[in-house]
C-alpha cells in the first residue's frame, strides 16, 4: 500500500489494517500466507511520521544446521519514526544529528510493503535454526 505523506500530514492520524499477499525476500527465504500489517500513523511538527503497530507474518527459511526449510512465525511490535529526505524538508529545518539513523522517506510517500519487508528482514535471525536443531 502506498501512503501519501501529505494525507498523513493533513490528518490527526490514520489507522491501517492491511493484508499483504506476499513480500519478496532474498534467496532462500519466503513469506508463507498472508502478512498482517496494522499501524496507527501520525505526524510531528516537522514532517516526521510516527508509525506504531504490529506486523504478523510467517516465513519459510533455511535452518543453518540441517539445511532444511522450516517455518517461523514472526510477531513484530514496532514504533518507528520516518523523516523526509532533504528535498522534502521545509526550508530552514535543521535536523539534530541523533536523528540520522532513523528512517528516511522519499518522494512524499511511504510504501507499507517496503516497510514490512525491512521489518521482516530485521527480525529474521542471521543464523536461523529450526526447533529440531535447537533442542538437540
Ligand atoms: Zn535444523
Amino acid at each position: 500500500m502506498i501512503l501519501q505523506v501529505q494525507k498523513i500530514l493533513n490528518s490527526k492520524y490514520i489507522d491501517i489494517d492491511e493484508e499483504i499477499d506476499k513480500i519478496p525476500l532474498p534467496e532462500g527465504m519466503k513469506t508463507v500466507g498472508i502478512i498482517n500489517f496494522r499501524a496507527r500513523i501520525s505526524h510531528g511538527e516537522n514532517y516526521e511520521i510516527h508509525m506504531i503497530g504490529h506486523l504478523k507474518a510467517k516465513v519459510c527459511i533455511k535452518c543453518v544446521v540441517c539445511l532444511e526449510d522450516f517455518e517461523e512465525d514472526l510477531d513484530i511490535d514496532f514504533n518507528e519514526t520516518y523523516v523526509p529526505n532533504n528535498n522534502d524538508s521545509p526550508p530552514g529545518v535543521e535536523r539534530p544529528i541523533e536523528e540520522l539513523d532513523i528512517f528516511i522517506y522519499k518522494d512524499g510517500y511511504l510504501d507499507t510493503d517496503e516497510i514490512a519487508r525491512d521489518m521482516l528482514l530485521g527480525n529474521i535471525s542471521p543464523y536461523p535454526t529450526c526447533t529440531r536443531c535447537v533442542s538437540t
